[in-house]
């Protein structure tokens, strides 16, 4: 036995992660079920490192030094839970093994339970980055018991992407699933920020009358400020993109129906699970949905928008559509940071639910590179939970909360042309309602208690007095103390 790491599953993941750890001075057994793909990936990358190259189950775990630590990346689902059993008949107590696909953080957590008794470490984690992250340095996300990681987390370490400080983009997370469920709430703000990407890059072009190539210009601009990130600097790229075929805007040819993969919505039923709003989140995948449901969007589709003077694009002037354009920014930067605040709610309250113990500021820190929202907003966000890891809420903040203050007219001046020229943005203007919502004195679920109480006796509490009350609605209208 010489490698110190095995890479089952040898599809574009497996292949590029085996490949990482290799270029990275690691002795890397490799195998997958239809050996064609463990021969092509020596053949074409054998030079890169070494390889072992293992035919059989049984000979890939001879091949890897104790404690083995074996990584599975096989389509998510039955196959690795097949994979997984095959591999747990053939390990030994103390061995590891790590689940890089796409789980579910509850099957983690019910496979790490179902090895941890058979003495045998179980690593769900999160691989963010896809294909050329994966071989470049990706953002790591390694659940499971601190003892795994003792024997992982160098190797992790290595082959993670750096932040620009030079740290490793991987860290401990926390016990059984915390790796798969901050992969998660990831994928879940990546739907919130690129529906926000989305809708100002459809207010720009339908309400200010911008072309995509003029819209490309703009996001450029943007993204040497504080909205500086990967998708903002992808999304450049994809407008300035021209298709080949008809020498059109490659965005109009496209057909625009988003397809999701289904980790959005596990983000979006685990909130509803734990009671939390993420509405940004939610509104992302429902816009998604949406967008796919053609035979709703057909039905629909001769339904009066507002009047012709109202929404006619290109109506504003130059000067006007350059102060759009600003306000638009306001708005994509306060809505982006709702939504992050939103994603941060939801890990502290799994790791609560869970016993999980997640440090909030190194999840930040662990996004900085590598992975698809890798922005240097994340920095700030890491700096401000370890300044106070206490935080109930990133809009506490104060550099957040006066950043949000400042951004709060260009932002409702963004939902209120939005509104008016008949342009959809739920992710800009729930993400002012749900800033609305927080910060105000009062709320309308008084009426609702009331409401609640009036067809169900389900009782309220009063501002005034402790206890519960229920009003007598069909008799003389009485309060009553039902306890
Ligand atoms: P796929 O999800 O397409 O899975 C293909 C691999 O799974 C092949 O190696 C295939 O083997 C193997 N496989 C499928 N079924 C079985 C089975 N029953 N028994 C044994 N092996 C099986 O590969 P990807 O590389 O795209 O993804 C791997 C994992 O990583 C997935 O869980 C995915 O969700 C996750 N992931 C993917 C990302 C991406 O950008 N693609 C990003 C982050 C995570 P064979 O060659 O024999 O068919």
């Amino acid at each position: 036995a010489s490698a110190q790491i095995g890479v089952t599953g040898l599809a574009v993941m497996g292949r590029n992660l085996a490949r990482n750890f290799a270029r990275n001075g690691y002795t890397v057994a490799v195998h997958n079920r239809t050996y064609a793909r463990t021969q092509e990936l020596v053949d074409q990358f054998g030079e890169e490192g070494t390889f072992v190259p293992a035919a059989s189950a049984e000979e890939f775990v001879a091949a890897l030094e104790r404690p083995r630590c074996l990584m599975v990346m096989v389509k998510a689902g039955a196959p690795t839970d097949a994979v997984i059993e095959e591999f747990a008949e053939l390990a030994e107590p103390g061995d590891v093994i790590i689940d890089g696909g796409n789980a579910h953080f509850e099957d983690t957590r019910r496979r790490e339970a179902a090895l941890r008794e058979r003495g045998i470490h179980f690593v769900g984690t999160g691989v963010s980055g896809g294909e050329e992250g994966a071989l470049l340095g990706p953002s790591i996300m390694p659940g499971g018991s601190a003892e795994s990681y003792a024997s992982l987390g160098p190797m992790l370490e290595r082959i993670a992407a750096r932040a620009p400080d030079g740290s490793p983009c991987t860290t401990h997370v926390g016990p059984d699933g915390a790796g798969h469920f901050v992969k998660m709430v990831h994928n879940g703000i990546e739907y919130a920020d690129m529906q926000l990407i989305a809708e100002a890059y459809d207010l720009l072009r339908r309400a200010a009358g911008f072309s995509p190539e003029e819209i490309a210009r703009i996001f450029r601009s943007w993204n040497q400020g504080r909205l500086d990130s990967y998708l903002i600097e992808i999304t450049a790229e994809v407008l300035t993109h021209k298709d080949a075929d008809t020498g059109k805007p490659f965005v109009d040819i496209v057909a625009d129906r988003a397809e999701q993969k289904g980790t959005g919505r596990w983000t979006v039923q685990t909130a509803l699970g734990l009671g939390l709003p993420v509405p940004g989140i939610a509104e992302a995948v429902f816009a998604r949905s949406l967008s796919g449901h053609t035979e709703l969007r057909s039905a629909a589709a001769s339904l009066p928008g507002p009047g012709d003077g109202e929404a006619r694009s290109g109506a504003m002037s130059p000067e006007e559509a350059a102060r759009f354009a600003d306000q638009v920014e306001q708005s994509l930067y306060a809505s982006k940071v709702i939504s992050y605040a939103q994603g941060w709610d939801m890990i502290r309250a799994g790791s609560e639910e869970y016993d999980w113990d997640i440090d909030l500021s190194s999840v930040a820190a662990i996004w900085r590179a590598g992975c698809i929202i890798r922005a240097a907003f994340l920095d700030r966000i890491r700096s401000a939970f370890a300044g106070n890891p206490g935080l109930p809420t990133l809009l506490a903040d104060p550099e957040f909360a006066r950043e949000l203050g400042e951004a709060q007219d260009g932002w409702r001046a963004t939902v209120t042309a939005a509104v008016r020229h008949g342009v959809p943005a739920p992710g800009m203007s729930g993400a002012l309602a749900y800033y609305d919502g927080l910060r105000a004195d009062r709320l309308p679920a008084a009426l609702t208690q009331g409401q609640r109480d009036y067809f169900g006796a389900h009782t309220y509490e009063r501002t005034d007095r402790e206890g519960t009350f229920h009003t007598l609605w069909a008799g003389d209208r009485n309060e009553v103390r039902p306890d």
